[in-house]
Parts: structure tokens; C-alpha cells; sequence
């Protein structure tokens, strides 16, 4: 799917987006233009929030700022930005997706979520072997699903709660993984 920000619902006092096209001839992205950018935002703002320091120490806080900021869609009720999105928002891979393997250098597919999800290491307390058995168990899961997305005759219109179903797995195990 596609991430683009469909509306910044911030003043520019409060978020403050900085960016600048690339073209690089060294880099992965060779001829391809692409942006990057950076959003400051403001600390004062951010108390008003919820967030009274890092962003990683406010979790839930944080994932309420990215929903607010940011969305992915490819229905945004108006017919060009769509066909826009459609056309150049998703990957196709190439022959040079798959340069020095099998898989796609790009990181494509990506894994479908709707909703906001931070990836967050297991508890250091965590058992070692516990951990071993908790890993085999997500790269399975995970293998699976890369499988399915990966499949030429995949749904592209498929729900992701149909999905998670052919995974044979509950919604929660999914996001869990
Ligand atoms: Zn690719």
C-alpha cells in the first residue's frame, strides 16, 4: 500500500516539514527521484499532547501523533490524486528489485497493518530460550506471510482480516508478530 500524508491538520507553528528531492547516482535509488524529510515538532505542542519527553517513552501518545499526521489511502475523493497514488505509490517490482538475490532490495512487499503499530525488541528480561522459540515462531508466520503476498495470483483487493485468516492465525498473534 501507499503512506502519503493527505493532510497535515497542524499549523505550520507546530510542524514544521523539511524536505529536498534526491536524485542520487550513487545511492540504491539511481535515477529515481525521491524525498526526504524531516518534521520538527513543537516540544510545547507535544506537552499539550501528552508526550512530556522522548516519543519512544510515550508509546500510545505517539501513535495518536502518526495517526494524526499521517494516512495512507488509495480512495482520497479525488479521482486524480488516486489514479496519481495508484501510479506512482506503488511498487512494481523490476529486474533490479532482484539484483543480488531472490528477494526485493526494496523491501517489497511490505506487511498490510491498519493501524499504527511500533516495533519494539522483546523484554530484555525475556528467558533466552524463550526468545528463540518466540522468533521461530514470528519467522514462520512471517515466511507464510511474505508467501502469500508474493503469490502471482494474489487478491490485491484482499481484506486484511482475510488475510490474517489465511495465515490461520488470530488478529492479535498477527500484530503480536
Ligand atoms: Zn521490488
Amino acid at each position: 500500500m501507499t503512506t502519503i500524508p493527505t493532510g497535515w491538520k497542524c499549523k505550520q507553528e507546530v510542524i514544521d516539514i523539511k524536505y529536498f528531492l534526491a536524485s542520487s547516482t550513487k545511492s540504491i535509488f539511481i535515477g529515481l527521484p525521491h524525498i526526504h524529510g524531516v518534521a520538527w515538532i513543537n516540544r510545547k505542542w507535544l506537552e499539550n499532547f501528552g508526550i512530556h519527553g522522548n516519543l519512544i517513552d510515550y508509546p500510545e501518545e505517539t501513535v495518536k501523533l502518526v495517526d494524526m499526521v499521517m494516512s495512507c489511502s488509495l480512495s482520497n475523493g479525488s479521482e486524480m490524486l488516486n489514479k496519481i497514488v495508484s501510479e506512482v505509490q506503488i511498487h512494481h517490482h523490476t529486474k533490479s528489485c532482484r539484483k543480488y538475490g531472490t528477494k526485493c532490495r526494496f523491501g517489497f512487499p511490505k506487511l498490510p497493518s491498519k493501524k499504527t503499530i511500533l516495533a519494539k525488541p522483546l523484554p530484555t528480561e525475556m528467558d533466552e530460550d524463550e526468545k528463540k522459540q518466540k522468533l521461530k515462531q514470528c519467522t514462520g508466520i512471517l515466511e507464510k506471510a511474505f508467501e502469500i503476498l508474493e503469490s502471482p495470483d494474489v487478491d490485491e483487493n484482499m481484506s486484511i482480516v482475510d488475510f490474517i485468516a489465511k495465515l490461520q492465525i488470530t488478529e492479535e498473534e498477527y500484530y503480536d508478530t
